[in-house]
């Protein structure tokens, strides 16, 4: 993956050779993040990936996303979750809404893992679930279902495959 006109890749590139295919896709995918995020040419958001080993990952046909603008996977969803159980213990629901909504704008894990579940084609091999998981998986979905083994295995970072 190369970086695109609103995202920059920081990751060295050998972290995420990948097939043209999804390449193709996840630079449709993180350019729309990116704008929709308010980023651009000038102020671009950074990702960092790291290679994977198993599945799709052999083949090239996957890629997995550790770090949003500096900041690990794992650290955007311990700042989701402050927020929600704030949000959970707000006054007044107008209050509980504005930081729900505060929150939805502003966390970047949380919006990367949306944008690429909403508008991404990704791999659903016969018998398995479609092949988005992260941190959010549980909670957001598409696969909501997702073992406790998996789910922690994917609390650091965003796997894509097509
Ligand atoms: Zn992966």
């Amino acid at each position: 993956m190369r970086s695109g006109s609103a995202f920059r890749v920081d990751s060295p590139p050998a972290n995420a050779l990948v097939e043209p295919e999804l390449a193709g896709e996840l630079r449709r995918l993180l350019e729309r993040f990116a704008i929709e995020a308010g980023a651009s040419q000038a102020r671009p958001v950074g990702l960092f990936f790291k290679p994977g080993i198993f599945g799709h990952h052999q083949v090239g046909r996957a890629a997995d996303i550790y770090a949003i603008n500096g900041l690990g996977l794992d650290q955007w969803k311990l700042r989701w979750d402050e927020a929600m159980r704030r949000a959970a213990m707000a006054a007044t629901p107008l209050e509980r809404r504005l930081i729900a909504e505060k929150e939805e704008k502003e966390n970047l894990g949380w919006r990367l893992y949306k944008a690429l579940q909403r508008y991404g084609q990704w791999a659903q091999p016969y018998g398995y679930p479609v092949q988005l998981f992260g941190p959010w998986t549980r909670t957001e979905g598409p696969w909501k279902q997702i073992s406790d083994f998996l789910l922690r295995a994917h609390r650091d970072h965003i796997h894509v495959a097509k």
